[in-house]
């Protein structure tokens, strides 16, 4: 079927921008334009459907690998496989490529593909509804705009929010301070007394750069990560010529990155004594470049590997060992004009202070103020309910609306474009399913909903999230993992490559 020529309202999505009261209509709208709402649009295109509009709440494309510019920032799973199947490249320049390379990759695309004709930036969603009598969602912009379209995709990304302690004092503080997906590259930092709160996946990389240029550094650590080995390295031209030219060469490689990641999830599943080697060689990792068993002790974490993002870099502790850094782990009491003062009644005279606290992520979704079919909207609604949904892409009473790396879609172990990707295949499955039928909508049933929710959380209380000894950024406000698919990626592929239509009321 040749989808586009279904649309049933006229098409402003190639249009320039009509007046700011005139709503503006399209079949398919996404939000977003990272990894998630370029592979949405691209494949949509593929498919034969051109009525489809992508709002962007910044001026590029990027999503995550535009805003996180902070020095060091990479990939941690290898591009080959952190990248599209469609558009495979055998030209990275590193395993992990750094966030320059990864932000030029999503534009090239976005052009080459033609999608960034279809984007409206400078467009941030705030509200929307649906309306049962129309089969239609109208949304609302940030500067005014009304939207109306028949399906609404998210694309909006699990870290994108970033999310500043709620410690006491933080704005009296005079000096700079910033968030790590918040650089701000004109504060000088050379010979500063620098402070940064927290140690995740954001701290440890930019750690390094920040210690060999500050004066002195303060790491206040409120858990410690475990932390592998890991040397990033050039790919040799040779190498890069062959990925290049012969896309089986690619398709290998690929492979092997792929079912390499995929092992991990037997111990993060519930075989954590099967995590015990690595959390070994993460232990050596300590041993070989901390000297000081204080500073040692400090640094181990005493929960299991995996809990929380398990980490890669060989720079890392180097940095810690370093004579102008001081790892603090006393507990942050409050921030005043100059300092940073801990539990113990210590002030810690700083000059400038990096967030490294990560982002808002079970609590992101509060930002979606979408009302669904029964008037209630989503926010309240999972509130209520827990953050419930099918497979991670629909939820009941919000018809018409997917999500791209939705609800326990994340992942700890592997490329998170693979679960994109069979996400970005069921979606066009489903709005197939309505348009191939004449049909309006498609809503989840809640039987359906409720048996993939239990069946999930059953699973989940025996992953490394729940039994590990952390608390982690995959947790809820009431302790409920909904962030993490648990298991393999191919089941998650299983479980999507059908739309079951009987699964769906579709009107
Ligand atoms: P994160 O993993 O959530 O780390 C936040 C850090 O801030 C933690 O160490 C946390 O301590 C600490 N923290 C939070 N609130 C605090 C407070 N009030 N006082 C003291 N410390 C506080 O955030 P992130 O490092 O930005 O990483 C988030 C995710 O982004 C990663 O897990 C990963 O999925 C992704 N990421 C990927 C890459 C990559 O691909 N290379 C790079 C960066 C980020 P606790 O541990 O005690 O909570």
């Amino acid at each position: 079927m040749t989808p586009s020529t279904t649309t049933k309202t006229p098409s402003a999505s190639d249009a320039a921008a009509p007046s700011a009261s005139d709503p503006i209509r399209t079949k398919v709208l996404i939000v977003g334009s990272g990894f998630s709402g370029l592979g949405m649009a691209v494949q949509l295109r593929r498919r034969g459907y051109s009525d489809f509009i992508v709002l962007e709440k910044a001026q590029s494309v990027g999503g995550t690998w535009r805003d996180n510019t902070y020095p060091g920032c990479a990939c941690d799973v290898p591009s080959l496989m952190y990248s599209y199947s469609f558009e495979t490249r055998g030209s990275w320049s590193k395993v992990w490529s750094s966030q320059p390379e990864i932000e030029e990759y999503l534009k090239e695309i976005s052009d080459k593909r033609g999608v960034t004709q279809k984007i409206h930036f400078g467009q941030k969603l705030v509200s929307g509804h649906w309306s049962e009598s129309e089969s239609r969602w109208h949304l609302q912009t940030e500067s005014g705009r009304e939207y109306i379209a028949q399906y609404v995709v998210s694309g909006v990304g699990a870290l994108h929010i970033p999310n500043y302690p709620a410690i006491e004092g933080i704005e009296d503080f005079a000096g700079q301070a910033f968030h790590s997906a918040e650089w701000d590259h004109s504060v000088d930092i050379e010979g500063k007394r620098v402070a940064v709160i927290g140690t995740g996946a954001s701290a440890i990389q930019f750690v390094p750069f920040v210690q060999k240029d500050a004066g002195t550094l303060t790491l206040f650590q409120r858990t410690p990560a475990w932390v592998l080995p890991r040397k990033n390295f050039t790919v040799p031209a040779a190498v890069r010529t062959v990925l290049s030219k012969i896309s089986m060469s690619r398709r290998l490689a690929r492979w092997s990155v792929y079912w390499g990641a995929e092992s991990l999830a037997f111990g993060l599943n519930g075989h954590s004594n099967l995590m015990r080697p690595i959390e070994k060689v993460a232990k050596w990792n300590i041993a070989r470049s901390i000297s000081d068993p204080e500073l040692r002790k400090k640094l181990t974490p005493s929960y299991r590997i995996g809990c929380k993002r398990i980490l890669g870099s060989n720079d890392y502790y180097p940095a810690l060992a370093a004579p102008n850094t001081k790892v603090v782990t006393d507990a942050i009491d409050k921030v005043t004009a100059d300092s940073v003062v801990t539990s113990d009644g210590v002030a810690h005279p700083v000059d400038v202070i990096i967030y490294a606290t990560g982002f808002h992520v079970t609590d992101g979704f509060d930002q979606l103020a979408l009302k669904g079919s029964r008037g209630e909207d989503l926010p309240s609604h999972w509130h209520q309910t827990g953050i419930n949904t099918h497979l991670g892409i629909t939820t009941e009473g919000f018809p018409n609306l997917f999500f791209l790396l939705g609800p326990n879609t994340g992942l700890g172990h592997n490329s998170v474009v693979f679960m994109i990707e069979q996400q970005i295949k069921y979606i066009l499955k489903a709005i197939d399913a309505v348009e191939s039928r004449g049909a309006q909508s498609v809503d989840v049933r809640p039987a359906v909903q409720e048996r993939f929710n239990t069946e999930i959380q059953d699973k989940l209380a025996n992953g490394v999230w729940t039994n590990g000894g952390c608390t982690s950024w995959y947790l809820d406000s009431h302790g409920v993992n909904r962030t993490v698919w648990p298991g393999f990626t191919w089941q998650y592929w299983r479980a999507t490559k059908d739309f079951e239509s009987s699964d769906y009321e579709i009107v």
